[in-house]
């Protein structure tokens, strides 16, 4: 989902909640049921403006796990690999399969 359709959907579950919330009556019912739906929504829509577009950059696995690697400055990750620990996985697998059959089929 776009950001701007994150945001549109904050404005439209929390401009149903405040309707519900300062209304003349304290919401009880069904009321309170729905002014609970729209806070929940607007949490949701809140929370992926928060997480951004996914912090590994990954567009495989954009909510992936980061690398715990990633800027160390003692055990650098080999140039060229992302933040993503899905893929830096993959890629230290492949790195170690080429290394168990030897520099002999090189
Ligand atoms: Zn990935």
């Amino acid at each position: 989902m776009s950001q701007q359709s994150e945001v549109r959907d904050l404005q439209a579950a929390l401009r149903t909640a405040s309707d519900i919330a300062f209304d003349q009556e304290a919401p009880a019912g069904e009321q309170a049921e729905v002014l609970v739906d729209a806070l929940r929504r607007a949490l949701a829509a809140a929370q992926s403006l928060s997480d951004g577009p996914g912090v590994t950059g990954c567009r495989e696995h954009p909510r992936g796990a980061v690398d715990p690697l990633y800027n160390d400055k003692d055990d650098p990750l080999p140039p060229g690999w992302g933040k993503c620990l899905l893929c830096n996985d993959r890629r230290r697998r492949a790195t170690r399969g080429l290394a168990r059959r030897g520099p002999g089929l090189l």
